[in-house]
């Protein structure tokens, strides 16, 4: 990059840690910069504050891995939620789409990603046994397998499918109201609340 572009180095150090956010070019980062420059100082330090306290004290559920204020979250500690019932999902922002429809009472299980071998993502960077664990300890009836109908989407529910069958536990899979190849987190939350109503045994 032509370092005269910027007219500070800092400048210049700010648009390049704002613009590694998804979806913000050097564009809009220099816009966010030079915004920040005219705000009041407090209004930065509370921003820098807030993200490094989001980074370095945000804890996870030891139960299902969402992102939770105390050890267990809120849903695996509630006395409401059925927990025959296992909704394993690739992401926190799935767990937020699915609790939006309000169709689903069950648990979750947080696999923080997806097998993707072209990220090089494989099954052991995955929650994975975790989830084999609370399957072969609890009174799990049911694995719902809510995962994207992408190419990894499918090949992390095989490969869950496989590992689940020598526990004597229903797998179903939520019904495809969702596009082919789209995301959970863009499914309009009536589709994907009748998704998981009628979701459909695995095969
Ligand atoms: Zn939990």
């Amino acid at each position: 990059m032509n370092p005269s572009q910027y007219p500070s180095r800092l400048i210049e150090q700010a648009v390049e840690e704002i613009s590694k956010l998804p979806g913000i070019g050097k564009k809009s980062a220099l816009r966010l910069a030079l915004h920040l420059l005219k705000r009041p100082e407090i209004q930065s330090v509370q921003l820098a504050s807030s993200i490094v306290k989001l980074r370095t004290e945000t804890r996870f559920c030891r139960n299902c891995h969402m992102i939770s204020d105390d050890e267990l979250c809120g849903i695996c500690s509630s006395k409401k939620r059925d927990e025959s019932l296992i909704c394993v999902v690739e992401d926190a922002k799935d767990v937020l789409a699915i609790e939006n429809t309000g169709q689903f009472n069950g648990l979750y299980h947080v696999l923080g990603g997806i097998i993707s071998p072209m990220s090089g993502i494989s099954p052991s960077d995955l929650k994975i046994d975790s989830l084999l664990e609370r399957v072969k300890s609890n009174e799990v009836q049911e694995v719902i397998l809510g995962l994207s109908p992408t190419m990894e989407g499918d090949t992390t529910a095989f490969y869950l499918t496989k590992k689940l069958k020598e526990f004597s536990v229903k797998i179903s899979t939520i019904a495809r109201g969702i596009p082919i190849g789209g995301d959970l987190e863009y499914t309009d939350e009536i589709t994907l609340g009748r998704s998981i109503v009628s979701r459909v045994t695995y095969k």
